[in-house]
């Protein structure tokens, strides 16, 4: 047995496959046989053709029509003259290997596209790299895909990024093991929201498993079992059935009204990613939504969403809660979060870098056309705007004045909007829950978020799975700064949730109850048990 942190519960029995990310170079010296190059290029556009083929059949299959077009425009590029044909002038007439002709027509068409104006264009430089990295790859002949996945894998990698794990297929992933990471890095997060079940934190587990090896992940405790015996399979499979049929139980609190003695009420919301996240949330009976990571609408792709874009997901999320609080924060790039096209220089230390509402000010026009959108949207629902990292009353003055000129100029073109559309920060810096008084004169709600609240507290790196240990929610100095704060808000007359990860942990409930917190909000899957910890408690 192989114990890990786990990150997203349940259990899953399946067989492994290994997520490997693999690097090249390309060798720039000039080709000794042009013919050979050529031939070996025709054959990998042959290679891929094939592949893209099996792929594009097989997506829409097992997943959809309209998931599969992708893959077709992959292959119109293999049949581009304009595309294959640059690669074999660059071979022809400057004797380049057929892999740097790739490279080079890979580049070229890259930033072509990403310069176009038309944001569909724009889409099509991922295109480019993804069709182009496939010939490399057939020309060195590495390995191309992570092939097609059968139905009950679960997937080992050193580590997953946000955008991997938004890309995980459901309906054959059961589950992922990584070496590294915590609880609360948004891979990890995101697995909850998928309701995958999760361990990561396993230090070397890549180099101990092989394709096709049956494995038992126990995402309650963190464990997972290689190659388990007949006996093991038997156990966790009752274990597994065991904990359906808890899940189902706990349906009953779906719909349930929660409320403190006086009758104040306590809501449990849920926190998504996209709108796909909000049938979880939905599902399980969220008194609304208490975060939207916008950012994840912004990532994996090749420009940002246009204000219209953005407009329609935000009144999506606000119409499908029909008149439930929505909370939406406003992007939270930087740390471990990323995109490429804002060309983010690298940091010492992203975590602490220009990150969240520090980015947002230097790229104000991005900025001003999510608080545009978000204003549109507030007449579709109860739109509440949330900024993320403040550390200062100053920024929420500034934040407050680029929201009155977005305001302005809605009104000017007459555009609709709730005037008195409510704006709110996250804590999660200890500055500003030791100042939240002042804070809290300057908006109107607060929420915590835990997860960079006692990251910064303690000085422990929520990504880091060597110093997880000393990530401590129940730390008196992080108890004592959410505390502080939901005094703060109460004494101003404003509301204060929660939605870092400690919300939907059931060993905090009790505390946080005792404090007085208004809302919890955390991922879809957890909301029952919350909900059923917190009716128990004040019965
Ligand atoms: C938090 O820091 O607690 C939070 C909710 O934001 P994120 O996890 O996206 O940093
Ligand atoms: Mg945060």
């Amino acid at each position: 047995m192989i114990k890990g942190i786990a990150a997203s519960k349940g259990y899953a029995i399946g067989k492994i496959k290994v997520m490997r990310h693999i690097e090249w170079t390309v060798d720039l010296t000039p080709a000794v046989d042009c013919e050979k190059e050529l031939t070996e290029l025709k054959k990998s556009v042959e290679a891929s053709r094939e592949q893209l083929k099996a792929i594009r059949d097989n997506t829409a299959k097992n997943i959809g029509e309209h998931e599969a077009m992708v893959f077709d425009s992959h292959m119109m590029f293999l049949d581009d003259p304009e595309f294959v044909g640059a690669m074999e002038e660059a071979i022809k007439s400057e004797s380049k290997r057929a892999v740097a002709a790739v490279e080079q027509v890979k580049n070229f068409f890259k930033s072509m596209f990403e310069q176009m104006d038309n944001d569909y264009m724009k889409e099509r430089a991922a295109d480019i790299v993804d069709v182009s990295n496939r010939l490399i790859k057939n020309l060195l002949g590495l390995p191309t895909d992570n092939g097609n996945l059968e139905a009950n894998t679960i997937i080992v990698a050193h580590d997953l990024t946000p955008s991997d794990t938004a890309q995980l297929d459901k309906t054959k992933v059961i589950g992922f093991l990584t070496d590294i990471g915590g609880t609360t890095s948004h891979s990890a997060i995101m697995a909850r929201s998928l309701e995958i079940c999760a361990v990561v934190g396993l230090g070397d587990i890549t180099d101990k498993v092989t394709d096709g090896m049956v494995c038992i992940m126990d995402g309650v405790k963190g464990e997972v079992i290689l190659s388990p015996s007949h006996s093991q399979i038997e156990e966790y499979e009752a274990l597994a059935e065991a904990y359906r049929k808890k899940r189902e139980d706990l349906k009953k609190y779906k719909d349930i009204k929660l409320s403190y003695k006086e009758g104040r009420e306590i809501l449990v919301a849920g926190n998504i990613g996209s709108v796909k996240d909000l049938d979880t949330v939905i599902e399980n009976g969220a008194d609304g939504i208490g975060l939207f990571r916008t950012e994840f609408v912004f990532m994996d792709r090749a420009s940002a969403p246009t204000e219209d874009e953005q407009y329609e997901i935000y009144k999506t999320v606000a119409e499908r809660m029909s008149g439930k609080p929505v909370v939406i924060r406003t992007l939270d790039i930087g740390g471990d979060k990323q995109i490429d096209y804002l060309e983010m220089e690298p940091e010492m230390n992203p975590f602490l870098g220009l990150r969240a509402i520090r980015l947002c000010f230097k790229y104000v026009d991005l900025f001003k056309a999510q608080i545009r959108a978000l204003l549109r949207a507030s007449v579709h629902g109860d739109v509440n705007v949330m900024l993320p990292m403040i550390g200062a009353v100053e920024e929420i003055k500034q934040a407050k004045a680029i929201i009155e000129e977005c305001k302005a100029e809605l009104r000017a073109e007459g555009i609709d909007f709730n005037e008195e559309m409510p704006v709110g920060i996250m804590i999660e810096i200890p500055a500003a829950a030791v100042a939240a008084d002042i804070l809290a004169e300057e908006v109107d709600f607060f929420s915590i978020g835990t997860n960079d609240l006692i990251q910064y507290t303690l000085a422990v790196d929520r990504m880091n799975s060597n110093i997880s240990h000393l990530y401590n929610p129940m730390n008196p100095s992080v108890l004592r700064l959410i505390e502080m704060t939901i005094k703060a808000a109460h004494n101003a007359g404003i509301w204060c949730g929660m939605c870092g990860e400690m919300a939907g942990d059931l060993r905090a409930t009790e505390v946080l109850l005792s404090m007085g917190l208004d809302e919890f909000s955390m991922s879809g899957s957890s909301i029952l048990d919350v909900k059923e910890k917190i009716f128990t408690h004040l019965k």
